[in-house]
């Protein structure tokens, strides 16, 4: 049996290099990130990232990277 894909996560976060600032959280567009436990910041709501890329412009520790958005194909699931 093959186990379904799932799209990896909009944007990952580079513990060592976040520094806790909190921009990416404050800019971000559509306000889906927040704090985690140790201040290094979490998509709370995956879904409703948009991918748009601020929070690895203006991230000055280049510790934020988005990843490209998945293709969805004609049944609308994402791959
Ligand atoms: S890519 Fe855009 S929408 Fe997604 S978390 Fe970053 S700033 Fe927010
Ligand atoms: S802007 Fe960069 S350094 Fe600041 S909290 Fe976000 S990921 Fe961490």
């Amino acid at each position: 049996m093959v186990a379904p894909k799932t799209a990896p996560p909009p944007v990952a976060f580079n513990d060592k290099w976040c520094k806790k600032c909190g921009i990416c959280i404050r800019f971000c567009p559509v306000r889906v990130l927040e704090a985690g436990p140790s201040g290094v910041p979490r998509l709370a709501r995956p879904d409703e990232c948009t991918y748009c890329g601020l929070c690895e412009h203006l991230c000055p520790d280049y510790a934020a990277v988005v990843g490209r958005r998945p293709k969805k194909r004609g049944d609308g699931v994402e791959r």
